[in-house]
């Protein structure tokens, strides 16, 4: 089959801005994914961590059937059922108090980070304007995202940053210490960093910061842009420590596959926003809230955050094993279904090797393997990449 989807094509069509795999993807079904000629992968990504059911499930197509039928897009002038009911799931999960429906990832740390100045400007002190962020860190690529961003890579060339922007070593409770002041208006946390290669943060980190809101009055901002939404097998990663939140970043898996992003706020923070302070022409829309709807009920109903525990557990299991042999393997970092491995070169190499084998994995942080398969995968299809890694250490050996 000749296909315009080359290599090639794809240089002259667009900006050079992504390293596409060499693979035309079709459609999808399960935990697999096929090209164009009816080739099957296991997919280990499912796409960054958004695809949380896998392809095809029923009740999300449905759903996104039953509402496009209804009404696509009408804008935040009216009020939408599928925005009141996920709104009010995400509270009841949260236990929080406000929502506000963007469309990425990005676009919820933006407003989160609006958010943040607003009410620190209300407190009444001007100089609280700082906003922090962790090293090693990743927030989105817009530019006040792209300041809490800690990789020199996604910034090279594209300053000044926004200005009053500034970063924590991470867990390191000393630079906290240091870097926290009256002026602190927030600080961002991945619970459980994602690209910068699955880092959980540490108890004793977040203890010390819980401790330095009662003294400074600031805002802690959950970033579970890549773990939210059951990855880690609770719905936040957050919820692995005690604490409590003043503003909560989704997005990724949230629109069961369609674009949306969402902040959730305490009661600290619920009065900030006035009519006209922030917005968005897109945000909320009615198709993806209801796609997010039906994500949600189906996590709860099918026991699928259970499942994403018991199934990482057995993948850690069965990684561990295999790094008894293969010392390419230096540290396998897992919670729930968000696995990182450490290997002692460069990881696209075993991105390039599994897709040989079919099995489709990505590469974080140089030499971080990253494994993000759909929340439903079971024990037997995950053996598969299992057993392809095997292969590949073998032959490397
Ligand atoms: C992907 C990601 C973002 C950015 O989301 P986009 O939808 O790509 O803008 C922000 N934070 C984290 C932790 C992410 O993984």
């Amino acid at each position: 089959m000749t296909s315009i989807l080359n290599k090639e094509t794809e240089h002259e069509l667009f900006f050079h801005n992504y390293a596409r795999l060499p693979l035309a993807i079709t459609h999808g079904k399960g935990v697999y994914l096929f090209d164009e000629n009816s080739n099957r992968y296991l997919d280990m990504i499912s796409g960054i961590g958004v695809n949380a059911l896998g392809y095809g499930d029923e009740r999300l197509i449905e759903a996104i059937h039953d509402q496009a039928k209804k009404i696509i897009h009408a804008s935040n002038l009216f009020m939408l059922e599928p925005q009141f009911k996920l709104a009010s799931k995400l509270l009841d999960i949260s236990g929080l108090s406000k929502v506000f429906f963007a469309n990425s990832g990005t676009e919820a740390i933006e407003a989160a980070m609006k958010l943040s100045r607003k009410w620190a400007s209300l407190s009444g002190s001007t100089g609280k304007k700082e906003i922090l962020s962790l090293s090693n860190c990743f927030h989105g690529r817009t530019y006040g995202a792209m300041s809490l961003t800690a990789k020199p890579k996604y910034l090279e060339g594209f300053d000044p940053l926004l200005p009053g922007t500034g970063s924590i070593a991470f867990n390191d409770i000393e630079d906290l210490k240091r870097k926290i002041t009256s002026n602190t208006a927030a600080v961002f946390i991945e619970f459980v960093q994602g690209e910068g290669g699955i880092h959980q943060i540490s108890r004793e980190f977040v203890e010390e910061l819980k401790k330095l809101r009662e003294t400074h009055n600031f805002l802690i901002v959950a970033d579970e842009i890549q773990a939210g939404c059951g990855r880690t097998g609770k719905f936040f990663s957050y919820m692995h420590f005690d604490i409590d939140p003043d503003l909560v970043c989704v997005a990724k898996p949230l629109g069961g596959g369609l674009p949306l992003g969402a902040v959730i706020g305490s009661r600290k923070v619920q009065d900030v926003f006035a009519a006209g302070n922030h917005g968005t022409t897109f945000g909320g829309n009615p198709v993806a809230c209801a796609a997010g709807h039906a994500l949600i009920e189906t996590l709860y109903s099918k026991k699928i955050m259970e499942h994403a525990l018991a199934t990482g557990s057995w993948i850690k299991a069965a990684l561990t094993k295999l790094a008894e042999t293969h010392t390419q393997i230096q540290e396998i970092r897992q919670y729930g279904l968000m696995i990182g491995i450490t290997v002692n070169r460069d990881a696209a190499y075993y991105v390039q090797e599994s897709l040989k084998r079919r099995v489709l994995v990505n590469a974080t942080s140089q030499n971080v393997i990253r494994l993000l398969p759909p929340l439903t995968i079971t024990v037997e299809e995950a053996q598969q990449c299992i057993d392809c890694l095997d292969e590949i250490f073998s032959e490397e050996q």
